[in-house]
């Protein structure tokens, strides 16, 4: 399973700063770099780093309004105030700190279609809560929507499959292929009861033409990896198989880590390793590999760092090792102490700790089952999918 995998990065991707107090850390991009830099994969034959690009306006408006467009720049002129009601701080250069990440996402998928890669990553976009008219959830622009819409427009893709691992839903990135079966989306998340943005329950299918090409599987607390892979393998092959894309793309949120700050999911660092060897695999059997992989959250700078190289070792083939590089490890030490956090398994490539609350895998493994048993019956209502 050969053939180069692009890494598509820019160091104004660092603009993209919410604030000191922020959660959304840009050092978690260093830190994946500088992970992967010294394990040895930049310099991998199979792997190289692309410059990103700046998204223009046409390609911001293939999703968003002229308005919100025009909204962002008076934000990001006066430099104050927010997006939405408190979580998406505006800031001086928003306009174009976003429209790069956005541009980054792009060049992935020019990268695939024009065969210089088979695989691309995009590890500063995967801003899924943003839709035509707002900005929500730290998400300016929604690269993964607009990305899809690149691919049918400049490339003629007919179906797109987009796979949605973040902890939590993907809402921007549904609303706006809700009427259009051309785009189905996928996203498992934290249960909406329980987390940010509420939405995403299993009642929630698309309408119209789109009716049945929209996918939901909410995932109640704690959803440990076993359970989690449980869902993703019962999902994601069943559809790679029906729809048939031509093209597949994930975000690669991995704030359900249990380590993660903002939410209670509670999958280990090899789970994010198994689920990009079946989707891997999966991209190879159905799309002649055409697989484009888009960052998203992740609160712990060090986990996320982890998870991504992981991620990327898996693409290449590379068995990643067992202990950080010392320093690695320094580095990451001094960046969460900096930020007032406490450095987690900061030797290891992998989690030193189980989760918590283990006594509960078999309930949990049960409402997990029963949901994806209840998505399906609800799904097949309206298209032929599972
Ligand atoms: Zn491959
Ligand atoms: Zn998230």
């Amino acid at each position: 399973m050969g053939g180069k995998v692009a890494l598509v990065y820019s160091d104004e991707y660092l603009k993209y700063f919410l604030g000191p107090e922020h959660p959304l850390r840009p050092q978690r991009l260093t830190l994946m770099l500088e992970l992967m830099r010294e394990i040895g994969i930049l310099e991998h034959p199979d792997l190289y780093v692309a410059e990103a690009r700046m998204a223009n306006e046409e390609e911001l408006k293939l999703v968003h309004s002229e308005e919100y467009l025009q909204r962002v720049k008076r934000l990001d002129e006066k430099g104050v105030g927010y997006l939405d009601y408190g979580d998406t701080p505006a800031f001086k250069g928003m306009f174009s700190a976003s429209a790069m990440l956005v541009g980054g996402s792009l060049k992935a998928a020019e990268l695939v279609m024009e065969g210089e890669a088979i695989h691309a990553f995009n590890p500063g976009g995967g801003l899924h809560h943003a839709a035509r008219d707002r900005g929500a959830g730290f998400c300016v622009f929604n690269d993964v929507a607009i990305t899809a819409r690149y691919l049918q427009k400049k490339y003629g893709l007919k179906r797109i499959m987009i796979v949605d691992i973040d902890c939590h839903h993907g809402d921007g990135t549904q609303e706006t292929f809700y009427h259009d079966p051309s785009v189905l989306t996928v996203s498992f998340h934290e249960d909406g009861r329980f987390l940010y943005p509420g939405t995403g329950f299993i009642d929630e299918v698309g309408e119209g033409e789109g009716k049945g090409y929209c996918v939901n599987v909410p995932l109640p607390p704690l959803t440990f990896t076993e359970a989690y892979l449980y869902a993703y393998n019962e999902v994601v092959p069943p559809l790679v198989e029906s729809y048939e894309p031509d093209m597949i793309m994930q975000q690669c949120g991995v704030d359900t880590h249990f380590r993660d700050p903002l939410t209670t999911e509670a999958l280990t660092l090899d789970c994010y390793e198994k689920i990009m060897e079946t989707l891997h695999n999966l991209a190879h059997e159905a799309t002649d590999g055409k697989l484009i992989l888009f960052g998203g959250g992740g609160y712990e700078i060090g986990c996320t760092a982890k998870a991504w190289t992981l991620m990327t070792c898996k693409l290449l083939g590379v068995k990643p090792p067992e202990y950080t590089p010392s320093s690695w490890r320094e580095l990451y030490i001094k960046m969460a102490l900096e930020l007032g956090d406490v450095p987690k398994d900061p030797d290891t490539m992998y989690d030193q700790d189980k989760p918590p609350l283990t006594h509960e895998r078999e309930r949990i493994l049960a409402v997990v089952k029963e949901t994806v048993k209840k998505m399906k019956e609800t799904v097949s209502k309206y298209a032929p999918l599972f």
